[in-house]
């Protein structure tokens, strides 16, 4: 006897699409069957016409984040809330170290933030600032509370998250040597830096100006550098939001020479360009890196085809309209980021699998299993098993979507992708057992995500095969 099953649905991993029961026990995936095996639950979910998919890992969101003045709209109650209505089951988020803080406090402050509020189970990034040998030494005693990934900024020093290349090479040297996976923010901050003083003095404050304020070498440079500091260190390491085709050469070129090398893009790399900063509201889409041209659109899409860039990820930031207006005249006052993690599988669905950009197949190893594998959710997440957790999203690929403001649940005031067309939309998400979406209807489980302890293989920091 099940408490749910599935009957009927096209049961999707990375390499097999298959028609499957899928019965359900509690909180894990207790069986998979042949249509037609005599199976009995206490409620039966016929999802005939309909992918089930593992539901999507979104390894890279800011909740509840500051920066400068302004605060996300979205904390972790309300945003979790809309990357359940986007098909989302788990989110990394990132506990950054504050100036004199320790990663363990910063840690168990979000932590606690969004224990009781966040919807789906979550885990962290521990965000390091300070290089010190402290600092060093307590990413061991991260990896034991199931914290095995550090993020660190090549930009930003104003909000206190730059560090400079020697702390990059210590943290990668001891990342290789307790078995922790490094992620990077790439950009050169001289250049970012020189060529936003520039168009400042010059006058050119305004958002149509913004891409040349952080060109693409500065992207370019960054990480041929780090992947160089990566590779003397004997390092793995992982690139959050690539955007130029270069970047996606030289990651596939790493990887080629057998170097441990992950790269991450995020939907409006995939499928927006720097021709928005001329729009009226082209201060929503201030982000570092900037957008850029659609021969990188193009890059990206066939660098996710083929796996050179392993991970489709939000980089949520759910900045209100308003505070982004702020850039309307002077670009860099407004906090950089966009809101996603509703969006990120319809947009990956429907811009990629509905136009036969990528498989399904594809879609599931981008939005779910490499996220898990590289970020150590696998095989508890990340895939329909038996004895995986019961984190399912039900897709109907031939249901028309326009993405609206009114018809999105995040906070901020307005959509990147506002008058979206497409097919291809969630619309039932079931996190470890439960429904919390169904028919597009919300249903609250106060309290029912968790924290997920993580450990890396170490095979994923050895060598660039995601197995
Ligand atoms: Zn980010």
């Amino acid at each position: 006897m099940f408490d749910l099953l599935i009957a009927n649905g096209q049961v999707v991993s990375p390499s097999l699409t298959i028609t499957a029961d899928v019965g359900i026990r509690g909180e894990k995936i207790a069986g998979i069957f042949e249509p037609g095996t005599p199976l009995e639950a206490y409620r039966t979910i016929d999802a005939t016409g309909l992918y089930v998919l593992p539901g999507g890992i979104d390894p890279h969101t800011h909740y509840g984040m500051r920066f400068g003045n302004s605060v996300t709209r979205d904390h972790y109650r309300e945003g979790t809330l809309a990357a359940a209505f986007g098909g989302t089951t788990t989110f990394i988020d990132f506990a950054f170290q504050e100036p004199g803080s320790t990663l363990i406090d910063i840690f168990r402050k979000r932590e606690a933030e969004a224990k009781g509020q966040a919807v789906i189970d979550y885990a962290f990034h521990s965000g390091i600032t300070d290089g010190s040998a402290s600092t060093i030494r307590e990413m061991a005693e991260m990896i034991s509370l199931g914290v095995p990934s550090f993020k660190l900024f090549t930009v930003y020093r104003e909000a206190n998250l730059f560090v400079d290349d020697a702390t990059l090479f210590a943290v990668f040297r001891e990342a290789a040597r307790i078995g922790a996976l490094p992620v990077v923010h790439a950009e050169n901050e001289h250049i970012v830096n020189r060529s936003t003083r520039d168009l400042l003095s010059q006058g050119n404050g305004a958002v149509e100006y913004y891409a040349g304020s952080r060109p693409r070498v500065a992207e370019i440079e960054a990480v041929q550098r780090i992947m160089l500091l990566a590779r003397e260190a004997s390092s793995a390491v992982y690139f959050v939001h690539i955007t130029c085709k270069e970047s996606v050469e030289a990651i596939r070129q790493a990887r080629r020479q057998g170097y441990p090398v992950y790269g991450e893009t995020c939907p409006h790399y995939l499928t927006l360009t720097d021709e928005v900063y001329q729009k009226n509201d082209g201060y929503n889409y201030i982000m570092a890196p900037p957008l850029r041209r659609t021969e990188d659109n193009h890059a990206l899409w066939e660098a996710i085809r083929e796996l050179s860039i392993a991970t489709v990820a939000s980089d949520e930031s759910s900045w209100h309209t308003t505070d982004k207006a702020r850039g309307k005249t002077c670009f860099d006052q407004a906090p950089p980021g966009l809101v996603g993690t509703e969006t990120r599988l319809p947009v990956l669905f429907s811009q990629g699998v509905s136009q036969g950009k990528i498989s399904i197949n594809r879609f599931v190893a981008l939005s779910a299993t490499n996220p898990a594998k590289l970020f150590g959710l696998y095989p508890r997440k990340g895939i329909l098993a038996v004895g995986s957790d019961a984190d399912i999203v039900l897709i109907d690929p031939d249901e028309k979507i326009r993405l609206e403001v009114s018809n999105i649940h995040h906070g901020a005031g307005y959509s990147p992708y506002g008058g979206l067309k497409g097919k291809g939309v969630p619309i039932t998400t079931i996190s470890r057992g439960r429904i919390i979406m169904e028919n597009r209807e919300f249903i609250d489980h106060p309290g029912h995500g968790k924290f997920i302890q993580r450990s890396i293989k170490p095979e994923i920091l050895a060598e660039p095969i995601i197995r």
